[in-house]
Parts: structure tokens; sequence; C-alpha cells
């Protein structure tokens, strides 16, 4: 699949290191687990949004924009790395705010949120939980275009069709480390959250014909809305590359259980596998995302999911920056 065809920006020096967890793989006593580090991506400190940013930043430039316009959650990685990117590029950046579990966005809180104002964002419109994000961010954009200005709408996480391209992007990269590294796998698991990430990796698979089944482990949904949501996704990303195979709907597989009770909410499974992976390997997920995704494949192995040969690729998606929002659970338990 030739992705050259689309206006691209380069945000990461190569490729994100593709390694085996030997004491993690150890410690779980089940399948063999390789990770997939696109917490090393760029962008202060990058993650899965970097690639879709690359597409989408491109096409903002394409168009003329002067400022970027995106959405998400109090602690958005998503925010964060958009605002990132705009800076690179000299362009202006503006958020709106969802503030899913009430009152939880304050200004001055850590993490992502101090990075917001470390990184100097222009604007952010604070909305409440279930709000039209749609319709607040051409909000922003129509009291932009009155004062001559140009801004262009990213949607929350990223997730269109011109985003999912950097997950193609990604299937491509991960393809040649097979190759070059002498790696077989057997399966993937990935955080499903707005579904770029999940439904783009697997356009890309499909694509190329590469038949390694992705587990997605809902961050906020349970199966019955996640798959459809990541399908639509994926058949968005077709269509734009002029796929001629179709995504078949039983190609997506999300997995419900670990995100509970809430989106960002801790939960006692998230806490045990951000300190399994910090204590056996140094690796740090984050709260949101990766530690309940990790917490996902735990569980699966420790039910039998996986065959104890099987080697298994965990998709390190970022976010570390909302660990320090968190430092006391993560430290003393709930
Ligand atoms: C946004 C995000 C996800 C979810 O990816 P989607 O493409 O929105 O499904 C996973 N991990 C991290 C760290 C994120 O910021």
């Amino acid at each position: 699949m030739d992705l050259s065809r689309f206006p691209r920006r380069r945000y990461s020096e190569g490729a994100t290191p593709l390694e085996f967890l030997p004491n993690f793989t150890r410690a779980l006593r089940g399948p063999k687990v390789w990770m997939k580090r696109d917490d090393m991506l760029g962008l202060a400190p990058g993650g899965n949004k970097t690639r879709k940013l690359e597409f989408l930043v491109a096409d903002a430039m394409a168009r003329g924009a002067d400022t970027l316009i995106t959405c998400g959650a109090p602690q958005s990685n998503h925010c964060r790395i958009t605002l990132a990117a705009a800076i690179k590029e000299g362009l202006h950046c503006r958020f709106v705010i969802e503030e899913r579990v009430p009152n939880s966005y304050q200004r001055e809180a850590s993490g992502n949120n101090f990075l917001f104002r470390l990184l100097g964002v222009e604007a952010i419109t604070v909305v409440p939980g279930g709000a039209d994000m749609a319709a607040a961010m051409q909000e922003v954009a129509t009291a932009l275009a009155a004062q001559g200005r140009k801004g262009y709408i990213i949607p929350g996480g990223g997730s269109n069709a011109l985003g999912g391209l950097g997950y193609v992007a990604c299937a491509q990269e991960l393809q040649q480390q097979f190759i070059a590294q002498g790696v077989h796998i057997d399966r993937v698991v990935v955080a499903s959250g707005s579904s770029g990430t999940h439904g783009g990796l697997l356009a890309g698979f499909i694509a190329d014909d590469v038949r390694i089944p992705i587990i997605g482990i809902g961050v906020s949904r349970d199966p019955a809305d996640q798959e459809p949501l990541v399908h639509g996704e994926a058949v968005a990303v077709a269509q734009l590359l002029g796929l001629k195979t179709s995504i078949p709907r039983e190609a997506v597989v999300a997995i419900g259980g670990y995100w509970q009770p809430q989106y960002s909410l801790p939960n006692p499974m998230m806490v045990a596998a951000v300190q399994m992976l910090a204590r056996t390997e140094a690796i740090l997920l984050d709260p949101v995302y990766t530690g309940k995704a990790m917490a996902g494949l735990i569980g699966l192995s420790r039910h039998g999911f996986f065959r104890r040969e099987e080697h298994i690729l965990f998709i390190h998606t970022g976010g570390t920056p909302s660990l320090s929002a968190y430092e006391r659970i993560l430290l003393e338990g709930l």
C-alpha cells in the first residue's frame, strides 16, 4: 500500500523500537510478550496521536490553516500532542475540553493540564460531559474566522480517516521490523478508545494481507459499542486508501471489563498493571489507556485466553505525562 501519495509531516526520527519483554514474560507465566514502543514517538513526549497528526497537520497546512482546534478530556494526551505539533509548525492551537467527570478540569492540575500551560495553549473552552463537541469546535472556528483567521478542526483523538493513516503507516513499520528482527507475532493487543489506532492498524494489516488478529481493549466502552465504532473507522480508512478488499466485521474484536468504573477513573487491575511493568521492565504505562489495556492483556493471560507458546505484541500508545496526576493511587492503590 503506497502511502506516499498522502501529504505527511514527520515528527519522529526513524522507527520506534519493537522489544521483547523477558522479565515481564517470566512474571506473567503466560505467552511471550513484545512491545511496540510508540510511547517513544516524537512531540514532547509523543504517543499514538503523533502518528495521526503527521497526516492531519499536513492537511491543515495544505488548506492554509493558522490554528489547530481540537477536543478531549481534561487530561487529554491528544490535546497536548496537537499543541506540540502546532508549536513545531508555527501554528496556534485551541482546545475544547469535555468534563466527562463533573468538575474534573482544573487549570492548575498536574500532568497534561500543566503541560497545556507550559506549552502555551492559546485558549481553552470547557464544556460539560455529553456536549456536542463538533458544534463547540465549530464555534471556535467561527470566532476565529470573524477575526480573519483560519482554524482547522481535528476530531477527538484525531480519529477520522486521515488520522487513521498514521496507524496504516505503523502497520507498515511493523511488517519491516518483523522481517528485519525475525519476529513472528501471533496476536496484537492495543488500547481501543476513539478508534483511530485500532481501526487504522486493522485497515493497514488488511491492506497488506497481514493476518495477525488484533484485540482491542476498550478504555471507555464495552464491545457492543466499541466494535461498530472501530469497524466504521477501519472502513473509512480503507475507503480513503481505495482498498478493494472489504473490512470483515468479525475482524474487529474488542474486550470489555477493564475500563470500569468509567473512562479515565482508576481501578485496581490498572494499578497492578502499571506497577508490574514499572517493576519488571522499567517501562512506564499510563493510568487512562495503556494501564487498562495491559490489565486486559494480563487478565486474558490469567484466564487462559492465550497459548503459552504464543507471541503477543502490545502496542504502547504513550500517555505517561498523566502519571503525575495519579501519583498517590499508583503507589498506595485504591
Ligand atoms: C488516545 C490514546 C489511546 C487511544 O487511542 P484511540 O486511537 O483514541 O483509540 C491510547 N493510548 C493513549 C496513551 C492515548 O492517548
